[in-house]
């Protein structure tokens, strides 16, 4: 009798320890499970930005999705290459080309920025204003010719010191960009009517600014080069021509700090000293400071 109830409590223990041993062996499942999940967010980047088109499953990994951002937006905005102006507008699905009702035809131009400028010539024509559009996208290669041509109409010679070079540079750079910093390569900034900046001081000239100053941000357009003394700003001088479409130009701005650095000016003349005239700081960032 004492031998089968000690055999029933061997029995019963047995059972116990088997119990506990699954349980412990569910816990730790449940914990690598979690484990697993967390360590997949944190080192996998594509797992937490992936569109749900090109992985379906990614939603169900992520507890917390990321917000969208511009960036998440416009696929541009983290393509190094296009920030420099390193672009084929006439392959690029953004890009069209302009109506010669519009201004100077054929001439590049971003499709949103194109919309958002035609409701802005609409409304500038009931007032009496026609804007014509002279400049809109620029390439790389397009500006290196501009830059260079300036240069050389200043009288740059290879054989210069540095000293002169840098002159001539901060000189020519009173208007003219170098390729890789001008904001025309992200097809965000237009030209209007006029590249004097004296034809905008009286008669119609004065009229059109006028009507921009109080009309284009209705529109999304802001003035990129404004009045230094107004606004404090440094770099390129006041240009009243040039207008900036701020709910694209914004975000590429920000993404142009956070991706190009000096080392990526190369292959044009004067590329080696676009740090000592401070090319990014001094005129990149020189600009209206509603538009950062
Ligand atoms: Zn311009």
């Amino acid at each position: 009798m004492r031998r089968r109830l000690k055999a029933q409590k061997k029995y019963k223990r047995i059972i116990l320890i088997q119990v506990l041993v699954i349980l412990a062996l569910g816990v730790v499942w449940v914990l690598c499970t979690k484990c697993n999940g967390t360590a997949l967010q944190a080192t996998n980047p594509v797992i937490e930005s992936a569109s749900s088109d090109s992985l379906p499953e990614a939603d169900s990994l992520v507890d917390n999705p990321k917000p969208s951002t511009i960036e998440d937006e416009n696929p541009d905005t983290a393509d190094k290459d296009f920030l420099l102006g390193k672009t084929d507008f006439s392959h690029h699905p953004d890009f069209t080309n302009l109506e010669s009702r519009y201004g100077t035809a054929g001439l590049p131009i971003r499709k949103d920025v194109y919309n958002a400028f035609k409701e802005m010539y609409a409304a500038a024509l009931e007032d009496g204003i026609e804007l014509r559009i002279l400049s809109a996208a620029r390439n790389w290669s397009r500006q290196r010719s501009i830059w260079e041509g300036r240069l050389n109409s200043l009288g740059w010679r290879a054989s210069m010191s540095r000293q002169d070079k840098v002159r001539i540079m901060q000189q020519a750079l009173q208007y003219v960009s170098m390729p890789g910093i001008s904001r025309h390569h992200w097809g965000t900034e237009i030209d209007l009517n006029n590249l004097e900046p004296s034809y905008f001081t009286r008669g119609q000239g004065k009229r059109i600014l006028d009507w921009l100053k109080l009309h284009a941000a209705e529109h999304g357009f802001y003035q990129t080069y404004t009045d230094k003394a107004e606004t404090g700003r440094t770099g390129f001088s006041n240009e009243p021509w040039h207008w900036s479409y701020k709910p694209l130009s914004q975000g590429f701005f920000q993404a142009y700090l956070r991706h190009v650095s000096y080392t990526d000016f190369v292959g044009f003349t004067g590329a080696e000293l676009a740090e000592d005239v401070q090319a990014i700081e001094l005129y990149v960032e020189g600009i209206n400071p509603i538009l950062k």
